[in-house]
């Protein structure tokens, strides 16, 4: 008999899927519930257990990890009669891996307490790659006591983990995360289009980049989508656009002021307008190369 927690996983999405199947590869046992029902067949093929709504997935869960888009979805799998919240039992601990605003871990962590279930925000960076070799950077917020609790569990997602403070400081810090990722891409971009249009050879120039100063996580992963214009999504852009929206409003509530990130929020949302939300965001390449006169 596994000693190990048992844990629910809501939300199998990009993400969701592959780091629970780590979890199942590690020895737990995993009920899960999400929307499609393809992403289910997929966890009982991996060895995991289908549930037919929340309720049922939580119902005897010592670990909830939650791992959907953004705030609203975060609040509608938490609250209400069919939410963990309601159904979870008392003493359970609700990880919460999704990237929302910090006040919304906050809220939930205080909503929690009163049904006696402990919460831990604990967004990653990492990405769809970063999930499936279980190497993610894990950023967490909430009490160390509960933080202790959940460290062998996100032992089996991720390499770096780090309690950042109180509930929502690891949605605060994922937020620079994503502010320093954008502009990364941002950056890369505009040398892509640069490189090209001077008739450089592109994979030369960003093999040679990416050995110095300018090397970056980024480049290292984004490289080919650049090179091959492969923008099948990895992460969204809809998804980079929630999340500037979230450290720029953030920056703005403690007097913090991001010009380099507001910008390139901006050309995220132009993006999106025009009808790229679901590429990934290494796409923010098309933006660059529209400003710079290319029918694309
Ligand atoms: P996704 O859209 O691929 O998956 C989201 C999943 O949530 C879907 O499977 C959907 O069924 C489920 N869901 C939504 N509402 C639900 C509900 N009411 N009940 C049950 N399930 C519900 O998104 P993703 O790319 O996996 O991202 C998930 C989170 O992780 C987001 O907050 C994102 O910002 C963050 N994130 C993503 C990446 C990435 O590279 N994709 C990297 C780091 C962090």
């Amino acid at each position: 008999m596994s000693t190990l927690p048992k844990v629910a996983w809501i939300g199998l999405g990009i993400m969701g899927s592959p780091m629970s199947e780590n979890l199942i590869k590690a020895g737990y046992q995993v009920t899960g519930f999400t929307l499609e029902q393809e992403k289910l067949d997929r966890l009982s093929a991996a060895g995991g257990t289908v549930a037919g709504s929340i309720a049922e997935a939580v119902r005897d869960a010592d670990v909830v990890v939650t791992m959907v888009p953004a705030s609203p979805q975060v609040e509608a799998i938490a609250y209400g009669p069919d939410g963990i919240l309601e159904n979870a039992k008392s003493g359970a601990l609700l990880v919460d891996m999704s990237s929302i605003t910090p006040q919304t871990s906050v809220d939930l962590a205080k909503a929690a307490k009163d049904k006696g279930i402990r919460v831990l925000d604990a967004p990653v960076s990492g990405g769809e790659a970063g999930a499936i070799e279980a190497v993610l950077s894990i950023m967490v917020g909430g009490e160390q006591a509960d933080f202790d609790e959940a460290k062998p569990l996100l032992e089996a997602l991720g390499k770096t983990i780090v309690l950042c403070g109180p509930h929502g400081s690891g949605q605060t810090v994922k937020a620079a995360n994503q502010l320093i990722v954008a502009v990364n891409i941002q950056a890369c971009a505009e040398a892509v289009v640069f490189l090209e249009k001077s008739g450089v050879d592109l994979k030369a120039a960003l093999d040679v980049l990416n050995g110095g100063l300018a090397g970056s996580t980024v480049l290292t992963r984004k490289k080919d989508n650049f090179l091959n214009r492969d923008f099948k999504p990895g992460f969204r852009i809809d998804l980079h656009h929630k999340d500037m929206g979230i450290v720029t409003d953030a920056a703005r509530n403690v007097g913090a002021a991001l010009p380099v990130g507001a910008t390139v929020a901006q050309l995220v949302a132009s993006l999106r307008a025009q009808g790229d939300g679901g590429l990934d965001h290494s796409a923010l390449l098309r933006a660059v190369e529209r400003l710079s006169g290319a029918q694309v």
